[in-house]
C-alpha cells in the first residue's frame, strides 16, 4: 500500500448479527458526533452523573460505586479481579466457555490461587457442582463466574449460584458483558458483589466501555488491602478520585469523552423502553428466531431453558464449509454472523440478537440469507420455510 493512496476510511454498511460488537443505534452515533468538551467541565461532570444514575438503573443497583471503565469489556474484567483479588487469596472460577478462562487468567496474574469448576460447553454452570468445590475449599475467598456465556449461548443461575458462595463466605465475581440490557439481571437482589459489563453488546452502543458496579462488601475488601492495587490504571481507588461523589473531581486520566456521550444516549434509549420491555423483546425475538432455524431443520447447541436470548449458538449443518457460509453472507449481504470460539470451532454458528439488532427486520433477512447461502453450498435443508415460521411465532403476519 503506498502511502499516497491513503484516503479517508469509509466502512461498509453491514448488519452486526453476532457476538459483539452488535449494530450500534443511530442515536449513539449522532451523540457521539456531539462537540467535545474537557473531562473536568462542570456540564460534563453532570453527564457523568447522569450515566451513573442510569447505569444504576440497567444493573437494577443502589451501588454508589458503579461507573464506566474507560475501556473494553476486559478491562472491566481485570478491574474486578485487580481490585478484589490479593496474594494468595483462593478463587473459585465456573468454567463454561471461553470467557471463564480468562478469568484464571486474571487470578494467577493477581497472585491468587484459582480452584476451577468446570463444566461442559455449551450448559449452564450447574450449582451443584459450585456447592462440592466450596465444601472442599473451606478457605476460599472469591467465586466467579459468566452470567451469559457469550461463546456458548448458555445463561447461567446467577441468583443461585451467588447464594451459595455467600454460604460459604465468598465474595461473588460476575460477568454480565452479554446480559446487561438482554436478560434479567438485578445486582441487588441477587447479592452480585463485583459486576462488569460491556457498551457493544445489549447496549447497542460503540465498544470501549466497560459498566462496574461494586457492592459495599466489595469496596470494604478493597479498603482492606494489605497490599496495593498492583494495577495503577485500574485501582479503584484511584479512579473514585474522578468518578466520585460529593468531593471534588481530580484528574486521573482523560475520560473518553465522545463515547461517553453516547453511553449516555443508549442508557437513555435503554430507560425509554424500560429494562423489562427490553428483555421480555430479546426473549420474544428468540423465539421469533428458533421458530425459523428449526423450520430449516438446524438446532441449538444450548437445551432451551439454559438458553441466552441474545445469543443463539446454532450447529453447524454436516459436510458444510462453514467459513464459506459466513463469507458469503458477509460479501453478498453484508450480514456479520459469528463463527464458534475454541472448543466449538467449525461447530457452530452464532447469531447475536442484540439490543437495537434484536428485531423482526433482522430476523427476517437473517433467516432468509441463511438460507439462501446454505442452499448455494449444497446444504440438505428445507428452504422456503423458515421466514414464514419466524413470521408466525412473532406475530408480524
Ligand atoms: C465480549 C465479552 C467480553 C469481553 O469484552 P470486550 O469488550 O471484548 O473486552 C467478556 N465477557 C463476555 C461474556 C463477553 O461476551
Amino acid at each position: 500500500m503506498s502511502f499516497d493512496q491513503i484516503r479517508s476510511f469509509v466502512p461498509p454498511v453491514r448488519t452486526l448479527m453476532g457476538p459483539g460488537p452488535s449494530d450500534v443505534h443511530p442515536r449513539v452515533l449522532s451523540a457521539m458526533a456531539r462537540p467535545t468538551i474537557g473531562h473536568l467541565d462542570p456540564v460534563f461532570v453532570s453527564m457523568m452523573d447522569e450515566i451513573k444514575t442510569l447505569l444504576q438503573y440497567a444493573f437494577q443497583t443502589k451501588n454508589d460505586l458503579t461507573i464506566p471503565v474507560s475501556a473494553p469489556g476486559s478491562a472491566g474484567m481485570e478491574t474486578c479481579f485487580v481490585n478484589l483479588v490479593e496474594p494468595g487469596d483462593k478463587v473459585v472460577i465456573c468454567v463454561n466457555g471461553v470467557f471463564g478462562g480468562r478469568m484464571k487468567e486474571n487470578v494467577e496474574r493477581y497472585g491468587g490461587v484459582p480452584v476451577m469448576v468446570e463444566q461442559e460447553w455449551g450448559r449452564a454452570v450447574d450449582p451443584q457442582r459450585l456447592e462440592d468445590a466450596l465444601k472442599a475449599q473451606r478457605d476460599a475467598k472469591i467465586v466467579a463466574f459468566v452470567h451469559a456465556e457469550t461463546s456458548t449461548g448458555a445463561q447461567s443461575d446467577a441468583k443461585t449460584l451467588a447464594e451459595i458462595a455467600h454460604r460459604a463466605g465468598c465474595l461473588v465475581i460476575a460477568d454480565t458483558v452479554t446480559s446487561l440490557g438482554g436478560s434479567p439481571l438485578k445486582v441487588d437482589e441477587w447479592k452480585l458483589d463485583a459486576v462488569y459489563s460491556g457498551s457493544q453488546k445489549c447496549l447497542s452502543c460503540t465498544p470501549g466501555l466497560s459498566p462496574v458496579t461494586f457492592s459495599s462488601h466489595a469496596v470494604e475488601k478493597i479498603k482492606a488491602r494489605k497490599t496495593k492495587v498492583s494495577s495503577w490504571f485500574l485501582d479503584l481507588n484511584l479512579v473514585m478520585g474522578y468518578w466520585g461523589g460529593a468531593v471534588k473531581r481530580a484528574y486521573h486520566h482523560t475520560a473518553p469523552i465522545n463515547p461517553l456521550y453516547g453511553l449516555h444516549e443508549a442508557l437513555v434509549m435503554l430507560a425509554e423502553e424500560g429494562l423489562e420491555n427490553s428483555w421480555e423483546r430479546h426473549a420474544r425475538n428468540h423465539r421469533a428466531l428458533r421458530a425459523g432455524i428449526e423450520a430449516m431443520g438446524l438446532s441449538f447447541l444450548v437445551p432451551e431453558s439454559e438458553r441466552l436470548p441474545q445469543l443463539n449458538a446454532i450447529r453447524t449443518p454436516d459436510g458444510i464449509d462453514e467459513a464459506a457460509v459466513r463469507g458469503k453472507l458477509l460479501s453478498q449481504f453484508n450480514l456479520e454472523i459469528g463463527a464458534g470460539l475454541g472448543a466449538l470451532a467449525g461447530k457452530v454458528w452464532r447469531i447475536g440478537l442484540m439490543g437495537y439488532a434484536s428485531n423482526i427486520k433482522n430476523i427476517v433477512f437473517c433467516l432468509g440469507a441463511v438460507e439462501s447461502a446454505l442452499v448455494q453450498a449444497g446444504a440438505r435443508i428445507q428452504p422456503g420455510k423458515a421466514v414464514q415460521a419466524a413470521l408466525e411465532v412473532s406475530g408480524a403476519r
